[in-house]
């Protein structure tokens, strides 16, 4: 799947820079029918064994786990249990592998504590798309992410991965708001906010994170962010203890980037007519690699030392998922 122009960029960005494991702290299995994620090459199921191969190619050698997130749309929302016990299936016996059971807002709480100890799952994925209210991309977090699926997080010690929405991501009140609640009443519930904290503008993050200090049990993971000021602003308000690599596969190995602009960002595609340029043309590379780059300057900038690098690629996600040091 990677071209020559990835493998120059990998070695000339990544290559230095990486540290010999990386766990993935959001990734997505899938079966074709069920979702809508899909790859060149990837005709068939995409379990564990594909994705360690597609890992191999992104950042070969360092892939030591991962935690899978389930997933379901609207449209196809029949094939949502299939899913989690795909993502079951694929974790089971795993100790360096968990998986995140994909519940829908209106999922009656014990059956959805019931469920996931069936599947031998960790944890909750949301995704604002099930919210009652259009658009769905401006619901407030309790419309996709109802408090008594907190609770029984917290009771079952669970952690939840949340893609946050609305204009402003975390420089909104409300998304703000609820973040703040859920991780003071929920305790033993471990959030954690994708992408960044969706700081796909970076501004987002540089305005909202210091209304989210002191929250223990909150963290991010850095999944397809191709901003470094967004992993930055993570790092210098609340710690590079609260960072955890994440690829975001299937995103990681398409083509292009998102960019910042105005208040706002854009997303930038293979096919998006904008890379044939008077002085080209440009080629995009693998979001998962312009990724990983922006991970690079944030820690340069940040100065890390190799061993905070380390943690934001393996150790913090082995103190939130309870991985067996190797
Ligand atoms: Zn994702």
């Amino acid at each position: 799947m990677l071209n020559d122009q990835d493998r120059e960029f990998f070695q000339r960005e990544l290559a230095s820079f990486l540290p010999p494991r990386a766990f993935d702290a959001h990734a997505h299995l899938w079966l074709p029918g069920c979702v809508d994620f899909s790859l060149p090459g990837c005709d068939g199921p995409v379990g564990r064994a594909e994705y360690e191969s597609l890992m191999a190619e992104l950042h070969p050698e360092r892939s030591c786990g991962a935690l899978f997130l389930s997933f379901a749309t609207t449209a196809r929302e029949a094939h949502r249990d299939t899913m989690n016990q795909w993502v079951a299936s694929q974790v089971a016996g795993q100790p360096s592998y968990r998986g995140h059971f994909f519940v829908r807002p209106y999922d009656n709480p014990e059956w959805v504590r019931d469920e996931v100890r069936r599947l031998g799952l960790h944890g909750l994925k949301c995704y604002h798309t099930f919210a009652d209210c259009q658009p769905t991309w401006q619901a407030e977090i309790p419309r996709y992410l109802p408090e008594p699926l907190v609770q029984i997080a917290h009771e079952e010690a669970w952690t939840i991965t949340l893609h946050i929405v609305r204009d402003r991501g975390l420089a909104d009140a409300s998304n703000q708001h609820w973040i703040r609640r859920y991780c003071e009443r929920y305790p033993a519930m471990r959030l954690i906010l994708a992408h960044s904290g969706r700081g796909f503008q970076p501004a987002h993050n540089l305005e909202g994170l210091e209304s989210l200090r002191g929250l223990d049990n909150l963290y991010f993971d850095t999944s397809a962010n191709c901003e470094p000021i967004a992993h930055q602003a993570i790092i210098r308000t609340l710690g590079h203890e609260r960072l955890m690599y994440g690829s975001d596969l299937p995103v990681s190995h398409m083509r292009g980037r998102h960019l910042g602009v105005a208040d706002s960002f854009l997303w930038l595609y293979e096919d998006t007519p904008v890379w044939d340029v008077a002085y080209g043309p440009v080629r995009p590379v693998l979001i998962g690699l312009e990724h990983l780059r922006s991970l690079k300057w944030a820690c340069w900038s940040e100065r890390l030392s190799d061993s905070a690098v380390e943690d934001i690629f393996y150790h913090n996600a082995v103190r939130v998922f309870g991985l067996a040091l190797g």
